[in-house]
């Protein structure tokens, strides 16, 4: 099985993507992940995406794509993957229609489901993001305060506010993704494969919806 996690940043991929790869079997592919994990280590990769991440704007589509390649070709993306932040492009989106078809047996994704949240209940909660260096797991400062040690819990990572997570990269996050990422929207429906579930509400009760729209 393979799914597409679209939607804004701070919509609540990263939240809902622990719960569908648990349910379906199948690993979580956060492109936005991949490259924070790259930049902490230092690599040539990380530090070719990080003047990009500042910004807020899109790492170029050719890089993405050959990471996204690289990664559904490992043994354990062959039998499907949740993909998170990735397609942002409808380029990129052609990318993976054209990869997974050369595959033996050709392969297609299953379903895009699409998390809609309003613009500004978006800088709501990415102002008040904040999230574990180790694991990824999320707080925020109003509706869930992380602990007051900032260390996470469950792995004892520290706990941070990413660099992007600033009022203005946010907005310009925003524009970016209405600019390059929105049409995707209109692409998936016309192959029949959107979904579209509220990400508004308890994260249990999204969910929950998602579960329904999946099937
Ligand atoms: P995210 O964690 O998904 O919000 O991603 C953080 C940042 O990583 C984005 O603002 C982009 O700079 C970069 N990024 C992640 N995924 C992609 C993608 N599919 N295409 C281009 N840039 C990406």
């Amino acid at each position: 099985m393979i799914v597409i996690l679209l939607g804004p940043p701070g919509a609540g991929k990263g939240t809902q993507a622990e719960a569908l790869t648990q349910k379906y079997g199948i690993p979580h592919v956060a492109t936005g992940d991949i490259f924070r994990a790259n930049l902490a280590l230092g690599t040539p990769l990380g530090l070719e995406a990080k003047g990009y991440m500042d910004q807020g704007t899109l790492v170029p589509d050719e890089l993405v794509v050959r990471l996204v390649a690289d990664r559904l070709s490992q043994p354990d993306a062959l039998k499907g993957c949740l993909l998170d932040g990735f397609p942002r492009t409808v380029a990129q989106a052609e990318a993976l229609e054209a990869f997974l078809a050369q595959a033996s047996p050709p392969r297609s994704i299953d379903a895009c489901l699409l998390l809609e949240v309003p613009d500004e209940e978006l800088e709501k909660r990415l102002t008040g993001r904040r999230v574990c260096r180790g694991c990824g797991a999320s707080w925020h400062t109003i509706f869930s305060p992380p602990p007051v040690d900032n260390k996470c819990p469950s792995c004892g990572g520290e706990i941070y506010q990413r660099a992007d997570d600033s009022l203005e990269t946010i907005k310009n996050r925003l524009a970016v993704y209405h600019a390059q990422t929105k049409p995707l929207v209109a692409w998936y429906q016309r192959k029949g494969k959107l979904k579209i579930v509220s990400g508004l509400g308890q994260p249990a009760e999204v969910r929950q919806a998602i579960f329904q729209a999946l099937g």
